[in-house]
């Protein structure tokens, strides 16, 4: 792994240079600059700040949907909707097909305005930009392949069949930490299933999420697709239930804390409306004494401490064989110790900031807690930078042992922290990675086939996502995405995720002169 200390000073641009930097992505995308909104806070108390993480900095106050406009973006979806079904799937794929041509030519801007938004460094902005443009290429294919089945029926001169119809308009909300890739993966397969789609994005992203309405904007312009296939909702969470209280909106994705799950799911049931929910993480890796210690040490570090532990599949707990923990833990309390730490826009970059200073203080308070429940504290969980950027949190990432899987170890804290924990058996171990509430995603590190097919078997993990020998985070869009327990049970992006945006009708067609009714029933 090639590290290096990170850097004396952030160096940082000021906010002018911050703002000019937006605005110029911004327009190449085809949507206003800054300069068409307030810098200083009107005070209307309607409107949703753009803030940069780099440096805690207000970029600019933009005006959040009203409840008016936010009812005609509803109506003109449905309504949408209402043509949009009947326009063949191949068709609608030209839409998500001019798409992705034009997430290709602006990826340098999306990935611009996603560092400056979430913190991301370089590569994994760029990254998340390149999982649009891949789910987008996925989704025209699938615009030709939205199969249904043909059934075996038990009447003669009957044929029983199924297929697939647009199921209405999709309510789609965002976290903060995947700001367009959730949208995308939502979006592209929403919109080849004959969905319109109403986004409300996280009130911490609102700049990419312009980037990428306008970008649909134009790729509908371009392909004569209706300009109500796509509405944004700027504001915060009560935007987000306008889509879960709204009947119009047929299919709520949401995605963000299992806090927040458990405030949109029973809302959305109570009018048995459709609910995706992919929902907070706690994921952890299986190390066994066969492990292939480079490698999992590379696999460990990119999972735990890569976007600064703000990936819902970051990797929070290390179960590791008593026999090698204390030599895995020091190879990678010496790679967390020389994480080059800083400006995200910087090439050697390797951990960019947390989201804001709230998310350093529940760090903070987490670290207090595994302390208290008798953890040692490795390294990491210290503040950089924080006389030059106050309103920033640029912090170490956290290695910590722990006695026993307690409390704080069981909850998702959404900030860089490595819970390490030790097993005797593999029965221990799967024990272990299954004995918290969230079910998103797990690994294991091993070269022995039985440990590996345990792991991954009917009494193995228990959730939505298990590897063997790379880390928890990092998923491909080819797969179905999503997670168990309390991360929600939805599944999104690949495989057959689109059956959730699709109403299945089974149709049984009689072509014969009779009428003999199922079950051998008799009647008339
Ligand atoms: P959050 O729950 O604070 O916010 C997520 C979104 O939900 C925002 O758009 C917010 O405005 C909206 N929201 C909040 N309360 C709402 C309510 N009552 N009704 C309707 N909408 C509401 O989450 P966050 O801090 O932005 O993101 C971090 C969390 O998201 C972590 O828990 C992380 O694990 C999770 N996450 C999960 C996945 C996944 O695919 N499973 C992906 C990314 C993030």
């Amino acid at each position: 792994m090639t590290v290096s200390a990170h850097p004396a000073t952030l160096g940082l641009p000021g906010t002018d240079a911050l703002r000019a930097r937006a605005s110029t992505a911004l327009r190449h995308c085809g949507a206003a600059g800054l300069d068409a909104y307030p810098e200083q806070d009107p005070g209307t108390g309607a409107t949703v700040a753009a803030r940069t993480p780099l440096t805690g900095a207000v970029l600019a106050h933009l005006p959040a949907t009203t409840p008016e406009q936010a009812e005609a973006a509803l109506a003109d979806a449905h309504r949408t909707f209402l043509a949009w079904r009947t326009v063949p799937a191949p068709v609608r794929g030209a839409l998500v097909k001019r798409l992705g041509e034009l997430l290709t030519a602006h990826q340098e801007d999306l990935a611009d305005l996603v560092t400056l938004e979430a913190g991301k460094i370089r590569s994994e902005a760029l990254g998340e930009v390149r999982e649009m443009i891949d789910i987008c290429d996925f989704a025209v294919g699938l615009s030709r392949q939205l199969y249904g089945r043909t059934i075996a029926g038990e009447r003669p001169g009957h044929r029983l069949s199924e297929s697939w119809h647009p199921l209405g308009v999709a309510g789609v909300i965002s976290a903060f930490n995947f700001p367009v890739a959730v949208w995308s993966w939502n979006a592209a397969i929403a919109l080849v299933c004959g969905d319109p789609v109403v986004w409300k994005p996280s009130e911490l992203a609102p700049l990419t999420a312009l980037a990428c309405t306008a970008l649909l904007a134009r790729a509908a312009a371009d392909t004569g697709a209706p300009p109500g296939v796509h509405h944004l909702l700027l504001g915060g969470p009560e935007h987000g239930e306008l889509l879960a209280d709204d009947p119009r909106v047929a299919l709520v994705s949401a995605t963000g804390s299992v806090r927040m799950g458990r405030q949109v799911a029973p809302r959305v049931a109570a009018r048995f409306g459709r609910c995706l929910l992919e929902l907070g993480g706690n994921n952890a890796a299986v190390v066994t004494p066969s492990a292939d210690l480079d490698l999992t040490v590379r696999g460990v570090v990119f999972a735990a401490a890569g976007t600064a532990g703000q990936r819902c599949t970051t990797l929070r707990r290390l179960i590791v064989h008593e026999d090698l923990a204390d030599r895995l833990v020091e190879r990678i309390a010496h790679a967390y110790a020389q994480l080059p730490i800083g400006d995200p826009y910087h090439p050697d970059t390797l951990v960019g900031p947390l989201i804001g200073t709230a998310a350093h203080t529940a760090m903070t308070e987490a670290l207090t807690e595994a302390r208290r429940a008798g953890g040692t504290v490795l390294v990491g969980g210290d503040r950089h930078f924080a006389d030059e950027a106050p309103d920033a949190a640029y912090v170490r990432p956290a290695l910590v042992r722990m006695p026993a899987q307690t409390g704080i170890v069981a909850t998702e804290t959404f900030a860089p922290i490595l819970y390490v924990l030790t097993y005797r058996t593999l029965d221990e171990a799967i024990a272990l990675q299954n004995g918290v509430p969230q079910g998103l995603s797990s690994s294991i590190f091993t070269r022995d086939q039985r440990e590996a097919e345990r792991f991954l078997a009917a009494d193995g993990s228990d959730c939505g996502i298990a590897n063997v020998n790379i880390g928890t985070s990092g998923a491909e869009i080819g797969g179905a995405f999503g997670g168990e327990k309390e991360t929600g049970g939805g599944r999104e992006s690949g495989s057959d995720a689109w059956r959730a945006y699709m109403r299945r009708a089974t149709n049984t067609v009689n072509y014969s002169a009779d009428l003999p009714l199922a079950q051998g029933v008799n009647f008339l």
